[in-house]
């Protein structure tokens, strides 16, 4: 259970419109991350997204740009994104922590705890009609699972909301990074893309390669 004073502020987060909770998260000081971190990473994109992509937390270039994904990882994830015709502005993109763990170490859970109320914000006031978890640390977190990647992909999930509203669907596909490291691998991003795209109900666009 979060401190009297953190769940006094989860209330009013879960209240906020999109100004107030930008605000709220450049000033946070709810978990350590913020002794640590140069800039809060809010999140970026439509607002009224169908699709909404989850990392993990900003690595060094996100903390001090202060938006997400614009590294080495993000530039693959534009990539991936181009490759059936969607632009990182026609989707939103946001992370389960807003401020960088220290040396890109995973948020421990008492932090992602802490960040859960701007996520679930965001995710009410968007109301995507699908969530991309990239990565264990998304989907476990969305979740509340421990399973692998490899076990979670290929299958429809659902995030339920906190404040009880509706279940949405929910796809995990590996992180970027991950792509980076074992670029053998891109054809498994290649096929969730394309189920993300049929989970959408648009036509797959054709393409002959993994991006
Ligand atoms: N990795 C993430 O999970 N999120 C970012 O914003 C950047 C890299
Ligand atoms: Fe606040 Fe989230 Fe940053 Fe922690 S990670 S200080 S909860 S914005």
């Amino acid at each position: 259970m979060p401190k009297p004073d953190l769940a006094a502020e989860q209330h009013a987060i879960a209240n906020m419109d999109w100004d107030a909770l930008e605000a709220s998260v450049a000033e946070c000081r709810r978990c350590k991350l913020c002794q640590t971190r140069t800039k809060t990473v809010f999140g970026t994109g439509d607002r009224q997204a169908e699709l909404l992509f989850v990392g993990e937390g900003p690595g060094q270039d996100e903390d001090r740009q202060g938006e997400p994904f614009v590294g080495r990882a993000g530039q693959l994830l534009n990539k991936m994104l181009a490759a059936v015709g969607l632009t990182r502005e026609q989707v939103y993109i946001a992370n389960i922590v807003k401020c960088r763990p220290p040396g890109n170490r995973n948020p421990e859970p008492d932090e992602a705890s802490a960040c859960r109320p701007y996520l679930e914000r965001q995710i009410a006031l968007i109301q995507p009609k699908l969530i991309v978890s990239l990565g264990a640390v998304s989907a476990n977190n969305l979740l509340g699972n421990t399973e692998a990647v490899g076990r979670l992909r290929g299958k429809r999930h659902y995030y339920q909301p906190g404040n009880g509203t509706a279940p949405i669907p929910l796809l995990v596909t590996y992180h970027p990074s991950y792509y980076l490291r074992s670029p053998a691998e891109k054809a498994k991003g290649w096929q969730d893309l394309q189920m993300i795209f049929k989970a959408l109900s648009k036509s797959t666009p054709f393409k002959a390669e993994a991006p």
